[in-house]
């Protein structure tokens, strides 16, 4: 399990307990998280959660298949922002072949109902 230390206070400890604040930069591998113990935030690589966001662009995409499914393209198209931003983190081709595809596929779809 990965751990994070905090180099103000050397409280070290699962990431689980280091709360999200936000982006370093806008799209950069770098997050700030919260320190538990003295607040500070804590510089860490985006790399380290790459497997969370990995598993939640999956759950994104099926909802995104859900809502296509069921005719709901407003919901598609905005689970489908989503997920673009995911792969802002992540940077996989075949995540923005999808997110393409399917946009192609909801603006077919919608134009034939
Ligand atoms: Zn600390």
């Amino acid at each position: 399990m990965a751990t994070i230390a905090c180099d103000r206070c050397g409280f070290e400890g699962d990431k689980e307990l280091f709360r999200h604040i936000g982006n370093v930069m806008c799209c950069g591998p770098l997050v700030f998280k919260k320190c538990p113990k003295c607040n500070e935030p804590v510089i860490c690589d985006r790399q380290e959660m790459r497997g969370e966001i990995e598993d939640t662009a999956r759950q994104v995409s099926c909802q995104v298949e859900d809502a296509v499914e069921n005719g709901d393209f407003d919901l598609a198209k905005k689970v489908l922002g989503e997920l673009y931003q995911l792969n802002q983190t992540l940077n996989i081709d075949s995540i923005d072949d999808y997110i393409r595809q399917t946009r192609r596929r909801i603006n077919k779809l919608r134009a034939a109902s």
